[in-house]
């Protein structure tokens, strides 16, 4: 037998027996689902709430005391939540937090989008977070979210999933009349304002001056019993309209829309339901607000990781301002968020030897930022060594990673974020490739090699 090349050897495939092989494809089929049912935050709250009641999770707000074995979950508005089971250690001795986020790149609707042009009935639209716009063109569209009327009634949208149904787009440039278009810059090409998507374009006999949009609106009456002002209070996304898929004639990969950080979302939430009592209370936290600097309150700049330790210790009779810092500085964190997979077409921004790949395990990243760690949490390395010892007991497959060639961009996650209370923190997630695009594709190795990393650290991960 030949000697195995060092990369063959890193490979996760090559480290798994038969029978996690054959878990690793079961695992992705629940994921694949996942990603079909879940294409917003708030959709992925209600997947969430609904499969952890399920598993016997109970709201943290109706509880009076807590005590270890306790399974709790934490929400705020809809978009944020937090899945908790109380260890046997005091709560004070701090917590195992895994922190993903659920929202994703996309295109939001503008608060006044509805129009009428040369016949046609178009939305505008807002991007939100960082896309590569022409990705978003002449694909089928659908459309989520939610609308609040002024009498406070919500109105739940999601239209183009079933296959029988319509979905929107937006129309590309035909390449006859692109000559001057394809001669720009790539980030000039298509610009944020056109990124118009169709609605209509039957008009309503007598529909007066844009009888397009007046027909376009009567529907939007009759379906859904809202006006055009109504659009102002909405929560409105365009997300791809097509389903995950198998990726490959040996189907090892998974091809999807929101695989950044549904993958660690979601293997985070299948790590928690599977933890029976720990040893350190175990929290997974699915954040909103990510893809645009974890602002808003929903967001991890808002503290709620503070407001839901406080309310844990509060309930468990120890809620004084000190202990709740006390108890979140010495806290440990893995931040579940994606890194960029090498990619064969485009090495010249990657560094092979710090870059992380597809199919070699999850990925433990020191840092992120970019300008020379410029807002990147840099992972203590005391940290680090405890991490990589927990994953080599564990027999999880892991690699280094780095995003990119040194200035080549960069990028950031949550973990500066909950850095600020203390708590030691790294990112750790699998790499991916087509990162932000409408079809992110992942290894079904390492998808479960990042459920193994996030339980083992849920589970059993103490000094
Ligand atoms: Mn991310
Ligand atoms: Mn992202």
């Amino acid at each position: 037998m030949s000697e195995m090349g060092e990369e063959l050897k890193r490979n996760a495939w090559m480290q798994m027996n038969e029978e996690e092989v054959q878990a690793a494809y079961l695992f992705a089929d629940s994921y694949i689902d996942f990603l079909d049912r879940a294409k917003t935050e708030r959709e992925a709250v209600d997947y969430i709430r609904h499969l952890s009641q399920e598993h016997g999770f109970t709201a943290l707000d109706q509880a009076d005391t807590i005590k270890p074995g306790d399974k709790l979950y934490f929400e705020a508005k809809g978009k944020v939540c937090a899945l908790i089971i109380v260890g046997q250690q005091d709560l004070q001795q701090g917590i195992n937090l895994v922190a993903s986020h659920i929202d994703t790149p996309r295109l939001d609707l503008k608060p006044r989008p509805l129009y009428e042009a040369e016949g046609l009935s178009l939305l505008k639209t807002h991007y939100y977070g960082g896309i590569k716009k022409y990705q978003w063109l002449a694909i089928p569209l659908a459309l989520h979210g939610v609308i609040v009327k002024k009498d406070g009634s919500q109105v739940q949208v999601q239209l183009g999933e079933d296959e029988n149904d319509l979905v929107f787009t937006i129309a590309d440039l035909l390449p006859h009349l692109a000559k001057e278009q394809m001669e720009q810059k790539m980030v000039d090409a298509i610009k944020g304002e056109s990124l118009n998507a169709l609605i209509g374009s039957r008009p309503e006999i007598n529909g007066g001056k844009d009888p397009v949009k007046s027909a376009v609106m009567k529907l939007l009456e009759q379906h859904y019993g809202i006006e055009e002002d109504d659009f102002t209070s909405a929560e409105l996304q365009f997300v791809p309209a097509f389903k995950a898929r198998h990726v490959g004639l040996d189907r090892s990969m998974v091809g999807g829309f929101g695989q950044d950080d549904r993958i660690c979302a979601y293997t985070s939430l299948k790590a928690i339901l599977d933890t029976s009592v720990p040893q350190r209370t175990a929290v997974c936290l699915f954040a909103d607000k990510e893809e645009i600097g974890s602002s808003g309150n929903t967001g991890l700049q808002s503290l709620i990781v503070e407001l839901l330790v406080a309310e844990l210790m509060q309930k468990a009779g120890c809620g004084d301002y000190y202990a709740v810092r006390k108890a979140l500085a010495d806290s440990y964190c893995l931040s579940a968020d994606v890194n960029g997979a090498v990619d064969p077409n485009y090495l010249d921004v990657f560094e092979k030897m710090n870059n992380s790949y597809l199919g070699r395990g999850v990925v433990l990243t020191k840092y992120t930022g970019s300008r020379g760690k410029y807002d990147s949490n840099d992972a203590n390395p005391e940290f680090v060594g405890k991490i990589r010892r927990l994953f080599d007991e564990n027999r999880v497959v892991w690699q280094v990673g780095e995003l990119g060639k040194v200035d080549a961009g960069g990028g950031g996650t949550v973990a500066q974020y909950v850095a600020r209370y203390g708590m030691e923190v790294v990112d750790c997630g699998p790499a991916i490739l087509g990162m932000h695009s409408p079809f992110e594709i992942s290894s079904k190795a390492d998808i479960y090699m990042t459920y193994q990393a996030y339980q083992a650290f849920l589970s059993s991960f103490a000094d």
